[in-house]
């Protein structure tokens, strides 16, 4: 049995290239760049007014001025501003050749049909040329996780189509004689494959793209067929069940018949211990325990750090520390136990009714995993611990 924390360093040993492809603006939102975004443009392209007003010479502004033109935004200035000269000038407008001053519609009177004079000096209210950005400026670095905010810079430097990380393939295969699928009323002695759909859930909450294989029986034959063609069609494949003790649990056995190298057979967590993790070139296999609510665990504290970091993504998700509203003990500490947990609003941790790896139940009234690291048996009030958020 090994630590989480090597197990942890193993998976994210692998070795793979990162895959990218072009994709239309929109649908990068959620993913990750993959190169540097510059500007083709500069940010104002011109001398802009930044409010209504008058484009006039500094030097003018105690004068009465000539109102030679009305420039709108969106149109060129056809005039040079010579001293003596204002032209109304509207906001986004280009500040014509000549002004170096525009000055707002509020302080001016019109003196006369063309003439206008003004009653103070503000600050000047051009935004000058490039100010934002100027070309060949990088405004996104590769790397970056796409938001709302990153798609309208993209969208004002004029990139339509980024290069961003391809997503992995996520087989998930669900293995037992007694699981039926959600559809089905369970006799006395079957049970609904939840794991399955937690996984195809969690696969794609990590931007990736799951195929679901279905339900095999507990038969070598039929687990070493699925298991061949889910390493054959996907990047990454999970197999809930079949990787206990029992007289069925063929998952170890035809990972190595497959020639997949298993790193680990028994990792140090609670829930989770059997979880199996090989890898065959550059494919990644997950034998992860049946009982669902360690199925969901192991996905969030191993897969999704792989899944992560094939997105070009930072690996390890946040945690916040948050103080203990009781004392914890636990009998044994050999393992690092996550544990579901509420928060109170004066931020305290509670942990929540939890009945083991099969109570599923418990996780969606939960508002995270609280991590009790290993060897540590007893956590006074008030100390810290790290909270994964739901
Ligand atoms: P196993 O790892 O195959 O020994 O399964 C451990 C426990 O998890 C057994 O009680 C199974 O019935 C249950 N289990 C296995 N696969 C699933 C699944 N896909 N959905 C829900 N429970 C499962
Ligand atoms: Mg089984």
């Amino acid at each position: 049995m090994i630590s989480y924390n090597e197990a942890l360093r193993l998976v994210l040993n692998s070795n793979f290239n990162p895959l990218s492809e072009r994709v239309k603006l929109i649908d990068s939102l959620g993913r990750i760049l993959a190169e540097d975004i510059a500007s083709d443009i500069n940010m104002p392209p011109f001398n802009k007014a930044a409010m209504d007003g008058f484009a006039i010479r500094e030097i003018d502004i105690k004068k009465e001025l000539t109102i030679i033109e009305t420039i709108a935004a969106g149109q060129k200035p056809s005039k040079k501003i010579e001293t003596g000269y204002a032209a109304k000038i509207m906001t986004g407008a280009p500040v014509p050749e000549g002004a170096d001053f525009v000055i707002q519609v509020e302080l001016s009177e019109l003196t006369n049909k063309n003439t206008v004079r003004f009653t103070g000096h503000p600050k000047n209210n051009i935004i000058p040329l490039a100010e934002d950005v100027k070309i060949g400026d990088i405004v996104l670095k590769k790397g970056q996780l796409i938001d709302a905010r990153h798609i309208a810079v993209m969208a004002s430097v004029g990139c339509s189509a980024p290069l961003v990380y391809k997503k992995p393939t996520v087989g998930i295969i669900s293995t037992g004689d007694e699981i039926v699928e959600p559809e089905i009323k369970p006799s006395p002695s079957q049970i609904r494959n939840s794991n399955g759909h937690q996984l195809i859930a969690q696969t794609i909450q990590c931007h990736a793209i799951p195929h679901y294989f279905g339900i095999v029986n507990d038969t070598y034959e039929d687990t070493y067929k699925a298991i061949k063609n889910g390493i054959d069609t996907c990047d990454i494949l999970l197999i809930t069940g079949g990787v206990s003790m029992g007289d069925f649990d063929f998952v170890p056995k035809i990972m190595n018949d497959l020639d997949i190298k298993i790193e680990f057979n028994r990792v140090a967590t609670q829930p989770g211990k059997p979880t199996t993790f090989g890898k065959k070139g550059n494919k990644f296999v997950f034998g992860l325990p049946g009982n669902p609510v360690s199925s969901y665990v192991q996905f969030e504290i191993l897969v999704s750090p792989l899944i992560n970091k094939m997105l070009g993504k930072s690996p390890t998700n946040p945690t916040i520390k948050l103080p203990l509203a009781k004392d914890y003990n636990r009998k044994k500490s050999e393992r690092t136990a996550f544990i579901p947990i509420n928060i109170s609003d004066d931020s305290l941790v509670y942990t929540a009714e939890y009945h083991g790896s099969a109570h599923i139940y418990a996780l969606p009234n939960a508002q995270g995993l609280a991590i009790i690291p290993q060897h540590i048996k007893e956590l006074k009030k008030g100390e810290l611990v790290d909270v994964r958020l739901f």
